[in-house]
């Protein structure tokens, strides 16, 4: 196949008869998760396949689309694509999660939104297997028919994303009110990181704030290999970049699946600084709302499953497993867990002062055998990293 060049106009015309002749491809892009070094999913981004071969990139032709308004006709005919690729992928393996990019222009759509949202009602769409992508600009934009389109995807189990996370185009307030399940971290500022301290910090303060609204944070356009351990030691959670694969036609993508089980490896200093981080703000709001009962976690919300650290200790169990700090962490997280609902058990009963404080200071004594393991743990990785 050969790459398209970039001098020849396109037309609105050209694109609807692509269309009719079905020339229009997903390729996909590897998305790895940090704590396991693994390929855990994949963004299907579209490619124009011309009769000669030629490969056409979206930049050159979605714009137009957007621009002409018909790119919704290029989204809804790609869905039955996908749905067929997502057969194959899936049937390889289960767990793979596919992002699609929505345009704006898709979701303003009410036609649009109805068709998907069937589709994932009828489970053509797989909802546990999808991620759709929408830009920072156009959650700016949001009107109801969006809002309601994105949070019904939700509650079905599809998740959302941020794409092109960081260029200043989203507001804080629609962060904080959409049902949003992860960032995309812009490329312009992966790459500006790589040689600009003050780009490293906005990186870094991105990758935090992400982890605060307990939203996974993606990094894009990885190129290097010190930048995915940077990432991967800032506690990022996944990524995506030319470093480990550009975006592959679908049977090499599933031949990259196969092969290529643990990519570069793993370090899992982020993941035990977060946790770290995590544990101390569940320390910190169990104490604090001791003093406003109605406003106490419930039982549920305190399951050793559910917090931070417990989501990580899952997740880096692939990893860590055998290690002799870790596997007495899991223990003493759990012990933690127990003495927290003793606490909010108490305090939601009303129990006098002198039992809430007997209550606490079990918690914490806990609490503190906890860090004493993170922070050897920490240490632990810190040494094998220099060495
Ligand atoms: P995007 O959604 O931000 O996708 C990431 C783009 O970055 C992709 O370009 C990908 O190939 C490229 N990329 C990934 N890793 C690296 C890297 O390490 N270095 C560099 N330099 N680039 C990297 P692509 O496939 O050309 O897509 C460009 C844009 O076109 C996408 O940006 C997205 O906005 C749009 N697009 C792609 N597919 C679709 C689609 O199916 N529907 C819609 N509406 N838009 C699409
Ligand atoms: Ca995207
Ligand atoms: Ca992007």
């Amino acid at each position: 196949m050969k790459n398209s060049s970039a001098d020849v106009n396109i037309t609105k015309e050209e694109i609807l008869k692509g269309l009719e002749n079905r020339e229009f491809r997903f390729f996909y892009q590897p998305m790895v998760t940090f704590a396991t070094g693994e390929v855990s999913g994949a963004e299907a981004l579209i490619r124009w396949i011309r009769p000669d071969g030629t490969i056409i990139p979206p930049d050159r032709f979605i714009p137009l689309a957007e621009e002409e308004g018909i790119i919704t006709r290029i989204t809804r005919a790609m869905i039955p694509v996908l749905e067929e690729d997502l057969g194959k992928i899936l049937g390889q393996k289960q767990s793979l999660q596919i992002s699609l990019n929505l345009s704006g222009k898709d979701i303003e759509q009410g036609e649009f939104c109805d068709y998907f949202v069937n589709e994932i009602r009828e489970k053509a769409l797989p909802a546990e297997n999808l991620t759709v992508e929408i830009t920072e600009r156009t959650i700016l934009n949001l009107d109801k028919t969006t809002r309601n389109f994105l949070v019904s995807l939700v509650s079905r189990g599809v998740r959302v994303a941020v794409d092109d996370f960081g260029i200043g185009f989203s507001s804080f307030d629609n962060l904080s009110i959409l049902p949003l399940a992860s960032l995309k971290i812009d490329q312009n500022i992966i790459r500006k990181a790589a040689f600009w301290a003050k780009a490293l910090t906005i990186l870094d303060h991105l990758v935090n704030l992400a982890h605060q609204l307990y939203l996974t944070s993606v990094a894009e356009g990885v190129e290097n290999e010190s930048m995915y351990r940077y990432l991967c030691q800032l506690g990022c959670d996944q990524m995506q970049g030319y470093l480990i694969s550009p975006a592959l036609p679908r049977d090499e993508f599933l031949r990259f699946i196969r092969e290529e089980t643990r990519v570069i490896g793993t370090n899992p200093l982020g993941g035990i600084y977060n946790a770290i981080v995590d544990h101390a703000n569940l320390v910190r709001r169990i104490v604090s709302l001791l003093n406003y009962p109605n406003t106490l976690p419930d039982m549920s919300d305190l399951d050793h499953t559910r917090c931070g650290l417990g989501r990580w200790l899952h997740l880096a169990d692939q990893v860590l497993n055998g290690n002799s700090q870790f596997e007495f962490l899991k223990v003493v997280h759990r012990e933690f867990h127990e003495q927290a609902k003793f606490l909010v058990l108490a305090a939601h009963e009303n129990k006098d002062r002198e039992s809430l404080v007997q209550h606490a200071s079990e918690m914490l004594k806990v609490s503190a055998r906890v860090y004493d393991l993170l922070t050897s743990l920490f240490e632990e990785f810190v040494l094998k990293d220099l060495i």
